[in-house]
Order: structure tokens, then C-alpha cells, then sequence
């Protein structure tokens, strides 16, 4: 009985031990990715999420050059704000994701959440470990869907803001290039700390903090959107997905939210 109580001790305590490290190994990584004295390294894996041949080849296919328009975006928007590095974000892709990432299940509690995360991120620091390329500071896991008829509703893309981990839903298709850009870019922010700014009922933008262009007269329709609200306001009521990052910015208060002088 006193060996059993012994034990049962000793796994708490384990346990504790390495759910504080995780905590403080979280904490650290996120207070060095946010400081913007160094480019951050962000790896995509791309995978397809689908049997259909057109979906595998295009996500097969993905490159680097496949997401210049990030690095661009973050050059622009970081410069805005005073960063004066000169490459802020450095976009990867690698292949080295051999088997599809844990996906969360529909409306999950939060032990299925937390389960979850503890699943992706050994996932993650596997097939980083698995990767001839360098470790990234952030983990893009691209899931590619066909586009289209019969294509079905998207599961929401996550980015867990502890961890540096995302997980992305896209589309599989030169079409859609410019908006899974977008997807991605708003899940890399969460990965940073930056909070969703649309209303979750409506998918509306928040106003104003939701808009690209909170100082227009008259307000809408709005021709810019706020890359944390993911689509851009055209009246008060009705917003619209971005084709591309040329559409999005980064608004004072996701600015702050990672690190970004006022
Ligand atoms: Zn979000």
C-alpha cells in the first residue's frame, strides 16, 4: 500500500514536472518569436487531405516560391510598424510530413482540446525531427482539399497560441493561391499571440478593430480587410472572403497583440 502511494506520488509529481516544462518551454519560444530581432523560420508541410489526383499533385508540387506573397506581406506590414528587419518572416516547405497531422474532432471538449494539442505537438516535434531542414520557430501543417462542387465545409484551421503549431485547412487549387495565403498568414498570427477580431456568430469583422480601413468616411464598403478578422467588411453586415494578401493588413491591435511597437 505505502509502495503504491509511493509511486502514485511519484508519477504526480512527474507529471507536473513535465507539464511545467512544456509551460516554460512554450513561454520561452513565444517570448523569443515575438522580440523581431531575428527572421522567423516557418516551415509549411504540405498534405493533401484528399484522394482526388489533381488535389495530390498540386499539394506535392508546393514550393517556397508558393508563398512569397507572405513573406512579402509581413515585410510590408512589419515596416509599417517600425521593424526594420529586413526578411521578418522566412517561408519554408518540406515534405517530410509522411502521415496526415492529428485532426481535432467536432465540437470537442476541453480535455478532447487539450489531448489534442498534447497529440499535434508530438506530432510536430517528430516530423521536425524527421526533416533534413533546420527546425523552424513555427510549424505549418497544410491540408489540402479538392475545391469546388461537391467539396465539403471547411473545418476550421487552428493556431495554437502556445506552441508555435498550426494547423491549416486549404484548397488544393491555383485558384484559391490567394486565399489560402490569407488563411495561413491569420493562423501563423494566432501562433503569436494574435486574438481572432471577427464576431463568432456572424463571422462579421469587429468594428473597428476588425477593419482595414477604420478611419474611412463614409465606413463601408471597405476595400481593405484586417488580416486577424479574415474577410473584409462591405457594409455592416456583410463581409467578403480576400482573394489575396494584397487585400489584408495588420491593425494596431494585432500589431501589439505580437510584439509590434504602437
Ligand atoms: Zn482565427
Amino acid at each position: 500500500m505505502a509502495a503504491r502511494t509511493f509511486l502514485g506520488t511519484l508519477r504526480l509529481a512527474i507529471l507536473i514536472a513535465v507539464l511545467l516544462f512544456v509551460a516554460l518551454g512554450a513561454w520561452l519560444d513565444r517570448a523569443r518569436s515575438r522580440d523581431w530581432d531575428n527572421t522567423l523560420r516557418v516551415t509549411v508541410y504540405p498534405a493533401s487531405h484528399s484522394t482526388d489526383p489533381g488535389v495530390r499533385a498540386y499539394t506535392a508540387a508546393l514550393q517556397a516560391e508558393d508563398f512569397a506573397d507572405v513573406e512579402s506581406f509581413f515585410i510590408d506590414e512589419a515596416s509599417g510598424y517600425g521593424i526594420t528587419l529586413e526578411r521578418p518572416v522566412r517561408i519554408r516547405v518540406s515534405h517530410a510530413a509522411r502521415e496526415l497531422p492529428p485532426v481535432l474532432p467536432d465540437r470537442p471538449g476541453p480535455l478532447t482540446i487539450a489531448l489534442w494539442s498534447l497529440r499535434l505537438r508530438y506530432f510536430a516535434a517528430r516530423t521536425a525531427w524527421n526533416d533534413s531542414l533546420p527546425a523552424p520557430d513555427i510549424q505549418v501543417f497544410a491540408l489540402y482539399s479538392r475545391l469546388g462542387p461537391g467539396s465539403t465545409a471547411m473545418p476550421d484551421s487552428v493556431g495554437l497560441s502556445k506552441g508555435l503549431i498550426a494547423l491549416t485547412h486549404l484548397y488544393g487549387d491555383a485558384a484559391a493561391a490567394g486565399s489560402n495565403q490569407v488563411v495561413l498568414v491569420h493562423e501563423v498570427l494566432h501562433t503569436l499571440g494574435a486574438t481572432d477580431k471577427y464576431d463568432f456568430a456572424t463571422g462579421q469583422p469587429l468594428v473597428p478593430e476588425g477593419l482595414g480601413e477604420q478611419d474611412r468616411q463614409p465606413l463601408y464598403p471597405q476595400d481593405l480587410g484586417e488580416i486577424m478578422a479574415g474577410r473584409i467588411a462591405t457594409s455592416a453586415r456583410d463581409a467578403v472572403v480576400a482573394d489575396s494578401l494584397e487585400q489584408m493588413l495588420v491593425g494596431p491591435v494585432t500589431a501589439l497583440e505580437i510584439g509590434w511597437p504602437p
